[in-house]
């Protein structure tokens, strides 16, 4: 099979120019649900399905859907779903997304040209509103097409401006009345852009992912006294910015540790408030949101209760009182063996140099994984930019991947 470079750079570079922005730092574009950029996308998007003879059909989110049955396949068996989201970030980058959305109808074109005729149909996926950019939650086409969340509970969240999912999905014609059920696919997967450098540093062209992080989501809230900057001596202060100091350090080692096992632990406080803020007042209160990952859960409950064990010793120490709320926890997800082991031949079939990883950034494939066998595919980041105009995959390694993500799909079409 010939994936054309040409042809995917055409689609991915005619995309880019819906809702770009002025950045003298490389080429961004920003892409909100329910803009006039994002009715763009889609017109085209649906234009490009239709060019490639798929028939297209939309859900009530706007989660679009091209599908292909080929000559000879039953068009009763679970079709093989591959795809990713055209939204992006304020300022985002290029390939975050529309990669794997064109490299998913390249690989559909790549078996069409090549006369390749599978035994499943395949459906090209566009899930709506990955990145939350607008409506605050992430992954939420794909969360309502695997069923963990109704359809209306997704169209009557609010944008900052009180607009709703379903206003904004009227607004550019996208609301649409099909039917799109993630578990009722033979299978799934998406190529995305890696955005870190662990290809790039092994001088290879695909990732194989065999897990989606884990994420565990904690809210810390740290209390002293608030005293006058100027008249409390050192020694009679109860600081809680000083005590968190020491927790955020705790915190770090613990990540640094666990990551000695474990390469995908990471643990971050990074956001925070400080009551009262005012630079002459002691701090009474401080909070902060930790974000910890790994693709081990065991890990991830190592590195928690590590925090709990620094807040104990630091109230003792400091007289502070301490809290610790653990309010998310969403497991790692594994990734199917069906599509290790099929990614694995494509890549060799491909002739592309294949790594396994995981991965520490959440995707739609993690909510498919729920319902359906399902994998990731990584292209090489440059840098590993991304969520920036500075992302960048050049565009024979996009080939390279997208060639790997048409063996691995016609293999799992073909079974
Ligand atoms: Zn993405």
């Amino acid at each position: 099979m010939h994936v054309d470079v040409d042809r995917l750079r055409e689609d991915i570079e005619a995309n880019a120019r819906f809702g770009a922005v002025d950045a003298s730092e490389g080429v961004g574009r920003t892409v909100l649900t329910g803009s006039e950029a994002d009715r763009q996308v889609r017109e085209r998007f649906v234009e490009r399905l239709d060019a490639a003879g798929l028939s297209v059909r939309v859900d009530p989110v706007g989660n679009i859907v091209g599908r292909w049955e080929p000559d000879g396949c039953d068009p009763d068996a679970a079709p093989v779903a591959v795809g990713s989201h055209l939204d992006s970030v304020p300022r985002g980058g290029i390939f975050d997304g529309p990669l794997g959305v064109y490299a998913a109808l390249e690989s559909v074109r790549a078996m069409q040209s090549a006369d390749v005729s599978p035994d499943r149909p395949v459906e090209v996926v566009s899930f709506t509103e990955e990145e939350g950019g607008r409506f605050g939650t992430g992954t939420l086409g794909s969360s309502v097409a695997s069923g963990q969340r109704p359809a209306a509970e997704a169209l009557s969240l609010t944008d900052d401006d009180g607009v709703s999912l379903e206003a904004a999905l009227r607004q550019i014609g996208f609301g649409g009345d099909d039917t799109v059920e993630a578990g009722r696919w033979d299978s799934w997967v998406e190529l995305h852009i890696e955005q870190g450098t662990t290809l790039t540093d092994a001088g290879a062209g695909v990732g194989i992912v065999d897990s989606i992080t884990g994420i565990t989501n904690c809210k810390v809230r740290i209390t002293g006294e608030a005293d006058h900057a100027g008249s409390t001596p050192m020694d009679e202060r109860t600081d809680a910015l000083a005590a968190a100091s020491e927790f955020v350090l705790d915190l770090e080692r613990a990540g640094r540790e666990c990551a000695e096992t474990s390469d995908a632990a990471v643990a971050t406080a990074g956001k925070g408030t400080i009551a009262p803020n005012a630079r002459n007042i002691v701090p009474e209160r401080v909070e902060l949101d930790l974000d910890i990952r790994d693709s081990d859960h065991d890990t991830m409950t190592r590195m928690v209760e590590r925090c709990r064990e620094s807040l104990t010793r630091i109230a003792a120490d400091r007289g502070v009182e301490t809290s610790l709320d653990r309010y998310r926890d969403s497991e790692p997800t594994p990734c199917s063996d069906r599509f290790l082991s099929a990614a694995g031949t494509a890549a060799t079939t491909a002739g592309v140099e294949s790594v396994r990883l995981s991965s520490g950034a959440m995707h739609d494939t993690a909510n498919v994984a729920a319902v359906t066998d399902a994998g990731l595919l990584f292209a090489p980041s440059e840098g590993g930019y991304s969520h920036s105009p500075r992302e960048w995959t050049d565009w024979d390694d996009c080939a390279a991947a997208t060639a790997v993500l048409a063996e691995t799909v016609r293999a799992l079409a073909s079974a």
